[in-house]
């Protein structure tokens, strides 16, 4: 079994950045390559900016190297309980963001022609209890009705067109949402990005930001020190000093994914005949697709530990036990692939880009940033350019989290309080 990301193990190697040279002044750097990073620094090259990326490790090594690959349609925290903290209107304007998100990736793929498996093919949302079907319903109405989306509520005798398991009492699907192969998509969009003269450096952490006057900062790295104009914090679960004012306002969550071994299109096409990006309704929930080459893709907050080999290979055989349970028919099929990554939660789960003393940013996708990183690397491309209104964020306040002084020693809590509600709920 490989302790890497599936995505990054087969996607195309791109020239070694880990020995450019760092210097001068540029018009934007960027902290993290990423979709945040690495999407805003081609819109801004596209506006004839001069733009370098800095990336502590490899292109694609934080998140957007490491997720489930899946461009869904949903608000984190469930439009229904957007609508109760924001009103209806103001809820209807988020939630059209994603599906404007989703769209942007499209474009991108399409304009850039990068090769990485796009494709809607919807997504699914599966009643874990009998109780959570009332909650579909709900939705369904809401989207199908006063916000016409297209959506489709599967009752329990139904299911059997989604998905060859018979765990679930109900399903949700639409058809916007999308599957892309996330490490071709990433790597991709690098690749554009450098074509249009964005310079990128690997192996070059930030460990110093001071700032020079209104938004003119230095970044110190050790292989050098660059002077910009403007700074973009694309740094998500991976904030840690000199980050700190961002750092305290998200909580890196550990997320898990296994992938099996290849299945071959006729098992795939038993398991989810309509390649639909899926996930329960727990609390802790799991999500699962099918790759492109045909294996199952199987995550899931299985541990509230940070990501390393070890607590990788636990959360690896907490997920196998869980995908079973999903799927007994693949009892004794072959896990490849098992590794870990970390999710940038805000207090309240919603996304938070702005500026603060100076220095840019955009953050906080909490679990789905697929499609939110990559637009908002082309919107705070537009925001840097004078164009508040860009930010469709810029109304929420940034909070801290309390007790949040660095290391997160508040994980393990927060697991068994959501463990304990999807027990009793
Ligand atoms: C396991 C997992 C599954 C997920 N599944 C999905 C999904 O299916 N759908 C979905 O929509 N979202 C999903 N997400 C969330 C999504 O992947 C992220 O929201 C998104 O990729 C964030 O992109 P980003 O560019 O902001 O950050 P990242 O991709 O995390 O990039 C940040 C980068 O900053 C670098 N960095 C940090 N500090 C420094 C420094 N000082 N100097 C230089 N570089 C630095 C890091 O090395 C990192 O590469 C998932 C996340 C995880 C972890």
């Amino acid at each position: 079994m490989k302790f890497t990301p599936y995505w990054l193990d087969t996607a195309p190697q791109g020239p070694d950045r880990s020995r450019t040279e760092i210097g001068g002044r540029v018009d934007v750097a960027i902290i993290g390559a990423g979709l945040t990073g690495l999407s805003a620094a081609l819109h801004l090259a596209r506006k004839g900016a001069s733009v370098h990326v800095f990336e502590k490790d490899t292109i694609g090594f934080g998140a957007s190297g490491r997720n489930g690959g899946m461009a869904t349609t949903g608000l984190s925290i469930g439009f229904r309980q957007a609508v109760a903290r924001y009103g209806f209107d103001t809820a209807k304007a988020y939630l059209m963001t994603y599906h404007d998100a989703v769209d942007t990736i499209e474009k991108l793929v399409a304009e850039e022609g990068i090769d990485c498996d796009f494709a809607r093919t919807g997504k699914l949302v599966l009643a874990s209890k009998p109780a959570h079907v009332d909650g579909l319903r709900r939705t369904h109405e809401i989207m199908s009705g006063r916000l016409g989306i297209e959506t489709r509520l599967i009752s329990k005798s139904e299911l059997h067109t989604e998905i060859g398991s018979d765990r679930f009492h109900g399903g949700l699907s639409d058809t916007k949402s999308a599957g892309l192969h996330v490490g071709k998509f990433t790597k991709g969009l690098a690749e554009a990005a450098a074509r249009l003269g964005v310079t990128l450096h690997e192996k070059a952490p930030v460990e110093k930001v001071e700032r020079l006057g209104g938004t003119r900062h230095e970044l110190v790295t050790a292989r050098g020190t660059v002077e910009a104009d403007q700074v973009l914090v694309a740094t998500s679960g991976y904030t840690r000093r000199p980050l700190r004012w961002h750092q305290v306002r998200l909580a890196p969550v550990g997320s898990f994914i296994i992938v099996t071994e290849p299945l071959g299109k006729d098992v795939c096409d038993a398991l989810l005949p309509n390649r639909r990006m899926s996930s329960n309704t727990l609390n802790l929930l799991n999500y699962f697709r099918i790759t492109p080459d045909h294996r199952l893709l199987f995550g899931g907050r299985a541990r509230f530990a940070l990501p390393d080999q070890q607590s990788d290979a636990k959360s690896g055989r907490i997920l196998h036990k869980a995908m079973t349970e999903t799927f007994p028919q693949l009892t004794n099929t072959r896990v490849d692939y098992c590794w870990g990554g970390l999710v940038d939660m805000s207090m309240d789960r919603m996304v938070h880009a702005g500026e603060h003393n100076g220095l840019f940013y955009s953050l906080g996708y909490s679990g789905h940033g697929v499609q939110m990183a990559t637009y908002m690397g082309k919107q705070m491309a537009e925001y840097m350019n004078g164009t508040p209104s860009a930010n469709p964020w810029r109304d929420l306040p940034f909070r801290r989290i309390p007790g949040h002084f660095g290391p997160p020693w508040f994980l393990p809590f927060a697991g068994a309080y959501y463990k304990f509600k999807d027990l009793i709920k």
